[in-house]
């Protein structure tokens, strides 16, 4: 009899020794600031120039010639540049959007004050983004445009989706929210749509404090775009239509950006792309010790495809509980979270099951807001669809680590903890109770 007890398991969930039991320093830490970052930032506050839009101005201009687009408006956060996005493309009463049906919500919850109906489509059971076919199985006469969401940072599948929004004459708005400087197939997501627009706030891979951009190459959606929330800046419309209405916002919103996040943006814009090189280099890395293993693949794009994943925002990989012997997958996050890599199961919840997109008369119009809008007694079968793959894929998923330097040792220790989960899962199944709850959150990696 040995004097040292030995745990039942090695995983640190039912005693084992901790895999990850080092401090991994600044391994997450984001945004990076430098010395630079602080210099803007504070030479701004002694300005005392908060409230104007010289530096905002530089800083569309700097970013809009770094993505190679024609016009760029910032706002407050990227809720407010997908409005004016969408406004700036025509979206308007009566009009149907689509959009997939696992995501964040602010990729089209501001169609209702638009005066839209949101339109839920299938995803990809791989890419996470909306799936093409479905796409095309949504589109009505009332069709106005589809939201594009390059989901975690995984380009959708932009030649197909280009084809069939040409064919029905639709508008196409890329929400490059999880997908700064992510390539398909030689060109920048953000690009290849009528219109772009994304968040910028501190969570996400491009990172400047609360912020949010739009872009576009057509002047009458960015003239649009800006009588929408951006009265003091009107005077630079010169759209002989829309000149009557200068001076106030069509809107009736303030869509601003404070300028300590223009000032931080436009010093981020130099550095982003060395550090986005830098993560993708060390994820490819996590992504390649895990690769193969049973139960799990990362999300991400084979190698060769011409797709790549930017700054790797919200990074996930699948999870196949048949290949660990039905071990939930809520069980086997506890025990990767035990070896001290922090996971949690889902990503985003579908957006179409909740209330607000389902019944809720958000203005007290005596229908349901998603088709106050729409003509009475046509056909709305096209709204009440289930979604199998968006409505299961919080149990196909989990959150990996998102590294932000290339420390192979650092990386392989983590890459270790998953492995070692895997390899002794069989110990897990006794206390699994096999949770088949929903995962996921309404508000996921958005806790920043
Ligand atoms: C974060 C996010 C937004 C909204 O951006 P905010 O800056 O938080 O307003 C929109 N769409 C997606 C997909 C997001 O992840």
């Amino acid at each position: 009899m040995s004097t040292t007890a030995k745990a039942k398991s090695e995983l640190a969930l039912l005693g084992g020794p901790k895999t990850i039991d080092f401090d991994p320093g600044d391994m997450f830490t984001w945004p990076i600031v430098t010395k630079e970052h602080e210099e803007a930032v504070l030479a701004m506050l002694r300005a005392g120039q908060m409230s104007n839009w010289d530096v905002t101005e530089q800083f569309e201009k700097a970013y809009a010639k770094a993505l190679g687009r024609k016009y760029a408006l910032a706002c407050n956060n990227g809720t407010s540049a997908i409005q004016c996005a969408l406004y700036g493309l025509g979206v308007g009463a009566g009009d149907e959007v689509i959009c997939p049906g696992m995501t964040f919500w602010a990729s089209i919850a501001q169609v209702y004050p638009l005066r839209a109906t949101p339109v839920f489509a299938e995803i990809d059971r791989e890419t996470l983004c909306i799936d093409p076919d479905d796409l095309e199985r949504c589109i009505t006469p009332r069709t106005k445009a589809v939201v594009v969401v390059h989901y975690a940072g995984y380009p959708a599948d932009m030649d197909r989706i280009m084809a069939i929004a040409e064919k029905h004459n639709i508008k196409v708005m890329e929400d490059c929210s999880h997908s700064h400087g992510a390539m398909y197939k030689g060109r920048e997501t953000g690009t290849i749509g009528h219109a772009a627009g994304l968040s910028c706030m501190s969570g996400k891979s491009f990172a400047i404090g609360e912020g949010g951009i739009m872009f576009t190459d057509d002047q009458r959606v960015y003239e649009r775009a800006l009588l929408l929330g951006h009265y003091e800046r009107t005077g630079n419309i010169q759209l002989e239509d829309l000149k009557p209405y200068v001076g106030l916002p069509a809107g009736g919103y303030k869509f601003r950006i404070h300028q300590l996040s223009s000032a931080m943006g436009l010093v981020q814009l130099k550095h982003y792309p060395a550090q986005m090189a830098e993560i993708a280099k060390a994820m490819n890395l996590f992504c390649d010790l895990i690769e193969g293993l049973p139960g799990v693949k990362p999300v991400r794009p084979a190698k060769g495809s011409g797709l790549t994943k930017g700054g790797w925002y919200h990074p996930l990989a699948h999870y196949d509980a048949g290949q660990l012997e039905g071990l939930s997958i809520q069980r086997f996050c506890e025990a990767l979270s035990a070896e001290g890599l922090g996971s949690h199961p889902g990503c985003n919840r579908p957006l179409h099951t909740h209330p607000l997109f389902v019944d809720m008369q958000v203005f007290g119009e005596g229908r349901p807001t998603r088709v106050a809008n729409l003509p009475e007694g046509i056909d709305t079968s096209h709204l009440n669809r289930r979604l199998p793959i968006a409505e299961e894929i919080n149990n196909r998923v989990f959150s990996i680590p998102w590294f932000k330097h290339h420390r192979p040792e650092v990386i392989g220790r983590y890459a270790q903890a998953v492995r070692k989960v895997v390899e002794n899962h069989r110990d897990l199944l006794a206390g699994d109770q096999n949770r088949r709850t929903a995962t996921g959150d309404f508000s996921t990696a958005f806790r920043r």
